[in-house]
């Protein structure tokens, strides 16, 4: 399976690219994840990327390609991937065509998963994600069994640095100008499939797995 999931900040696609990976058993790439863990570790790019993201703004498509590129030459994503946050603009796109017909891979399937824009800041600012794992919970919709403790590995959960309101309606608005495009694009390529984002993560899963059965 080559699965692009696309979606606004807080549609659900980390946690539905979580579970399908699993079941798959393919890596799921978050480029939103790769950053993160180049902040932390404060290498060049992270440091590129730390102010960028913390006001909600896109990193440049330079450097996205690049980490695309790099995680593409792993042994395990030639089985299949799920790619999450990535890509974000049509140039992030048109790159990505031209690495997976290169590798021999002309065609994925995409999915956007839809959820209205009032649903989404009350999501994300009940958010609570794992650092260590890249699992994620909801406060009152989907909580850890134990306060602030991910059930999967043990770490201790923390809010993103981005997660807050005023960085969630700039990252919206980036979605809406920059994102919004690449839908069209890969609809005009008769690609795209669209997913009901609202409701529990198992109904938005099975939804989600119907979809690409068809
Ligand atoms: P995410 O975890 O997918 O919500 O990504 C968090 C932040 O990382 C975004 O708000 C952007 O600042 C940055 N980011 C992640 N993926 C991309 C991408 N493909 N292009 C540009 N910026 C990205």
């Amino acid at each position: 399976m080559k699965l692009i999931l696309i979606g606004p900040p807080g549609s659900g696609k980390g946690t539905q690219a979580n579970l399908l990976a699993e079941k798959q058993r393919i890596p799921h790439i978050s480029t939103g994840d790769i950053l993160r863990e180049a902040v932390k570790r404060q290498t060049e790019l992270g440091k590129k990327a730390a102010p960028i993201m913390a006001a909600g703004g896109l990193v440049p498509d330079d450097l996205m390609v690049g980490i695309i590129r790099e995680r593409f030459k792993d042994e395990d994503a030639r089985r299949g991937f799920i790619l999450d946050g990535f890509p974000r603009t049509v140039v992030q796109a048109e790159k990505l065509d031209q690495l997976l017909t290169g590798n021999g891979d002309s065609r994925v399937s995409v999915v956007n998963l839809l959820v209205p824009d009032e649903v989404i800041v009350g999501r994300i600012v009940a958010r609570l994600t794992c650092p260590s794992c890249g699992a994620i919970y909801h406060l009152e919709n989907s909580p850890p069994k134990k306060d602030e403790v991910c059930d999967r590995c043990g770490a201790k959960l923390t809010a993103r640095a981005d997660d807050t309101e005023t960085a969630v309606r700039t990252r919206l608005d980036a979605f809406r100008r920059q994102t919004a495009p690449v839908v069209g694009y890969y609809r005009n390529k008769s690609w795209l499939r669209e997913v009901d984002g609202l409701g529990t993560v198992q109904e938005v899963f099975e939804r989600l797995e119907q979809s690409l059965a068809e």
